[in-house]
This record gives C-alpha cells, sequence and structure tokens, in this order.
C-alpha cells in the first residue's frame, strides 16, 4: 500500500497512537487529516470547554507533525464527505484511524466503511483508546461483565500491551503531495460558544508533562489523597485521555516503572502503599464504562435498570438553576459547582456528592445532571458521564443501590476538613470556623451576614421522600 490517509479523532498525538503506527508500517506516504466536523458545533452536549480544549489540541498536533516535516491537512465539512474526496485527491488507498466506542460514532464508522469501499478506498479501524475492548473481556458465559469487581479482575489477568513507537520525521525518498487544508476557527465564541472558563492546557506536550508530574510523587500516595479535593492528588489526565493526546499504554507503562521504583524504596506511609493498583482501577473504570456503553447503548436513554426510568422525579427548574449555579445553601456541594463552572473541572469526590445531591436531596432526574456536566466539562465523555450519574443516582450497573445517599455535610467535613475547597470558590463562607465551614445555617447572624444562601432543602427531610420515591417503582 503506497499512500494512506490517517484520521485524527480522539487521537491527537503523534506517539503511542496505533493506527497512525500501523498507517507509518504498511504504507509509503502517511497523509495526517482532521476534520472538523459540523457535528462538533452542534447538538444538546456541545460545551466551549470541550471545544476550546480541541482547537488547542488540534494546534498541538498540527505544530508537532510540523516538526516531523509533515502537514496536518485539516478539512471542515462532513466526514462521509470529506474522505472520498480527499483519498481521491491525494491518490490514497485507504483511511487509517482509530476506533471509536460511542453508539453514534460506530454506527458513522460502519456507513463509512460502506461508502469508502464503494469508492474503491479500504478503512481500517485499530483498537487504540483501551487496552482491552468490548468483545475481548467476557464473562465465562462470554456475556458482558455487569459487575466492576470480577470485570477488573480478568482485566488485570491479561498481559499489558507496550506503547507504540512515536511517528518518524517524513522520509525524503516518498515526499507526501501537498494538499489544500482549510483553517480552524480561531475561537470557540466564532462558533457560538464563548469560553467563560478557564481551562487547563491542550496537546500532547501538556499531557506529558501532567504525567511526568504526577508519576515522580502524588501517585504513591494517591489511594488516599485522591479523594481530598484540595489536595493535588489525581492526575488531571481526564481530558487528555477524552481527547487522545495522551495514549493508555504509555500511562500504565509510567505507572509500572513508577511501581518499580518504589519496589526498591520503603514506601513513604502506610496509606501510599497500594497508590499504583488504586489509581490502575480508575482506569479499568474507564474501560468498563465504555464497554457498558458498547454493550448497553440503552444507558444513553434511560437508566441501566429500566425500571428506575418510572422514578417520579421532581421537575422543580429553580432548584435545578441552584444547584447549577452553586446557589443550593451546601457549602461543598456548591464550591464543586463554581469550580466547574469556572474550570471545567471538577474532582472525582466532587463529581459524586453534586450527582447524589442533585438526585437525592433535590429528587431531579440524573440526566439533567449529566447534560448538564456534558455541557460545561472539558472531560465530558458520554461513557464515563452516564456511568458516573447512573452510579450516583443508583440506578446503573453497581449492586449498591439507590439506598446509598451521601450527606453533603459529613462529606464536605470528611473530606474538606478545614474547608480549604469551600473556601477557595466561596468567599462568602470565609469568616466562618472550621468547624461551621459545612454547615454555616448554624450561625445564623453570621449567615445573614455574609450573603450566602440558607438551605434549598433539608436533607434529613429530602433523604425518606428519595427512598420512597425508589421504593415505589422497585
Ligand atoms: C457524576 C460523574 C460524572 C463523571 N463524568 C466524567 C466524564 O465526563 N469524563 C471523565 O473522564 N470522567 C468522568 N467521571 C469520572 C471521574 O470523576 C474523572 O475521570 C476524574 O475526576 C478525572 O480526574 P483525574 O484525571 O485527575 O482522575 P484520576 O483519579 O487521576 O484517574 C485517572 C483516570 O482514570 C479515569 N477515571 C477515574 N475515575 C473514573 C471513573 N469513576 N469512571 C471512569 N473513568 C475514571 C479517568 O480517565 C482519569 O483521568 C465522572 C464521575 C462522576 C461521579
Amino acid at each position: 500500500m503506497k499512500t494512506v490517509i490517517h484520521w485524527f479523532r480522539r487521537d491527537l498525538r503523534v506517539s503511542d497512537n496505533v493506527a497512525l503506527s500501523e498507517a507509518s508500517r504498511r504504507a509509503e506516504r502517511v497523509i495526517p487529516v482532521f476534520i472538523f466536523e459540523d457535528a462538533f458545533r452542534t447538538g444538546p452536549d456541545v460545551g466551549a470547554a470541550r471545544l476550546a480544549f480541541l482547537l488547542q489540541s488540534v494546534e498541538a498536533l498540527r505544530k508537532n507533525l510540523a516538526e516531523l516535516g509533515r502537514a496536518l491537512i485539516i478539512r471542515c465539512g462532513k466526514s462521509e464527505e470529506v474522505l472520498p474526496r480527499l483519498c481521491a485527491e491525494a491518490g490514497a488507498q485507504a483511511v487509517f484511524a482509530n476506533k471509536r466506542y460511542e453508539p453514534y460514532a460506530q454506527r458513522r464508522d460502519e456507513q463509512l466503511v460502506g461508502l469508502l469501499n464503494a469508492a474503491g478506498f479500504g478503512f481500517e479501524l485499530f483498537k487504540d483508546a483501551v487496552v482491552w475492548e468490548e468483545s475481548e473481556i467476557l464473562t465465562q458465559a462470554g456475556k458482558p461483565y455487569t459487575v466492576f469487581t470480577p470485570y477488573s479482575r480478568a482485566w488485570k489477568a491479561r498481559p499489558l500491551p507496550p506503547p507504540k513507537e512515536k511517528l518518524k520525521a517524513v522520509s525524503q525518498t516518498s515526499p507526501v503531495p501537498s494538499l489544500p487544508s482549510d483553517t480552524l476557527p480561531a475561537t470557540t465564541e466564532e462558533m457560538g460558544y464563548p469560553l467563560t472558563q478557564t481551562i487547563p492546557p491542550g496537546g500532547e506536550r501538556a499531557a506529558q508533562e501532567l504525567l511526568r508530574r504526577f508519576m515522580a510523587g502524588p501517585v504513591d500516595a494517591y489511594a488516599e489523597s485522591r479523594n481530598f479535593p484540595a489536595v493535588d492528588g489525581t492526575s488531571r489526565l481526564s481530558p487528555h485521555l477524552r481527547a487522545g493526546t495522551i495514549g493508555v499504554r504509555t500511562i500504565l507503562a509510567e505507572l509500572n516503572l513508577a511501581r518499580d521504583k518504589k519496589a526498591v524504596r520503603p514506601p513513604p506511609s502506610a496509606g501510599s502503599v497500594n497508590g499504583a493498583d488504586i489509581f490502575l482501577n480508575e482506569l479499568i473504570w474507564r474501560e468498563f464504562y465504555l464497554q457498558v456503553l458498547h454493550h448497553f447503548p440503552h444507558v444513553t436513554r434511560g437508566a441501566f435498570r429500566p425500571e428506575y426510568d418510572r422514578v417520579a422525579w421532581s421537575e422543580n427548574q429553580e432548584h435545578f438553576q441552584a444547584w447549577c449555579e452553586g446557589r443550593t445553601g451546601y457549602p461543598i456541594v456548591d464550591a464543586a459547582m463554581r469550580c466547574l463552572n469556572a474550570t471545567g473541572m471538577m474532582h472525582n469526590r466532587l463529581r459524586m456528592i453534586v450527582a447524589m445531591f442533585l438526585t437525592k436531596d433535590l429528587l431531579l432526574h440524573w440526566q439533567w445532571g449529566e447534560r448538564y456536566f456534558m455541557r460545561q466539562l472539558v472531560d465530558g465523555d458520554m461513557a464515563a458521564n452516564n456511568g458516573g450519574w447512573q452510579w450516583s443516582a443508583g440506578t446503573g450497573t453497581d449492586a449498591a443501590p439507590y439506598f446509598r445517599i451521601f450527606n453533603p455535610v459529613t462529606q464536605g467535613e470528611k473530606f474538606d476538613a478545614e474547608g480549604k475547597f469551600v473556601r477557595q470558590w466561596i468567599p462568602e463562607l470565609a469568616a466562618f470556623p472550621d468547624d461551621m465551614i459545612h454547615q454555616p445555617w448554624e450561625n445564623p447572624l453570621l449567615l445573614s451576614r455574609s450573603h450566602y444562601p440558607q438551605r434549598i432543602v433539608l436533607h434529613e427531610e429530602q433523604r425518606p421522600k428519595c427512598l420512597a420515591l425508589f421504593k415505589a417503582v422497585k
């Protein structure tokens, strides 16, 4: 095969990229292409933060490719129109891409196979975004796993694949034809999505830097510190895993190195012993939810357990607005939501707290929260977001059901004991002492002077209402 188009999608990197490596191994000329699809700027889940991260990451990819003497060809439009035309223009025999797992993306790829083949071009997809995909880890009965622990056991029992080599500089003997390229919008505002959040930098180098920083220290204490939002204890790699600015094999190789180094030096504290193992588990959760999405695509439309589609959720729009804007009167919930609105990021512990609060205290449909998250998050990912929301609402794969209800006060006291995180995002509460920061209503005088709102619901009253709602459909 002489010329192959590598179509970059959720794999915006030149290292550890399976389809790109295959293209360079099998073709003399590889033409790197990115298609800015119309769908990126339409649809209910589009968010400025994710779009901005995408634009930054494509720009970083363009620069990385240029350093290798390769030009990234950008085309705006629909892939089903752009790709056959581009194959003909470039004299390419095939398009290579890495596989996507969302139901809509899989449907589109199936159509593309037919379309490109009919026009005389090949279309090959490769496993890249995950270590093990949906058909590789099944129960002994050949069924998909619906419980995480046995799934993760089966996942870990397999040998890990090493990272793929970085793309090489272009060969002088096989120059790539020069093709016209479109320019991307300079800002998300041009697309009708003004960016109001301060988001982390995109691109492959930013991802490598985060990985290096995390493996050089925080991974050791991860088992403990990952629960505390005021501590910089997690990798912050989720936007990169979503955009594909880092390969999962690269992360695993670095994790193994960190584990080996740890074997020769004593652990700094008892809590740090399992840091690498717990981190690995989180990466497996990501793959678990991707395979749930593949095998049970109905989760995008409703509860994993359909009986919970009958829950009579509240439709109180004022409560929903207060939750979105961080005005519920519960400091840990409000601080988390304000952080999300300002940065497009939210710590995992906080995601669980605010999701529980929306569903179990405000009794609002989890899909309202799911959608709001998708619009705000830099890392908004259909599988992980849906899995996280259904887990929190108690409608998902998890056997621990709806009666797991977080108390927002005790969660705050446990995971933000000194109120450091709360004070960062709710300056109105600065004057409250540590022992009252999570229940400011205990000091009505100070609260009335603070401009911080009263609670919109009382947790102790909502809890039994929530249990009754779920019991009614059991
Ligand atoms: C309600 C809710 C919504 C969520 N929405 C998303 C989402 O849209 N996108 C997203 O990537 N994650 C989502 N998560 C999972 C998790 O909160 C984030 O992955 C994590 O906070 C990202 O921070 P980090 O990269 O520092 O994670 P780390 O703790 O460093 O974990 C490493 C990686 O493992 C993966 N991971 C960690 N926890 C989970 C998890 N529970 N489920 C799936 N993958 C996980 C992520 O890719 C993450 O980058 C959601 C969780 C909940 C409870």
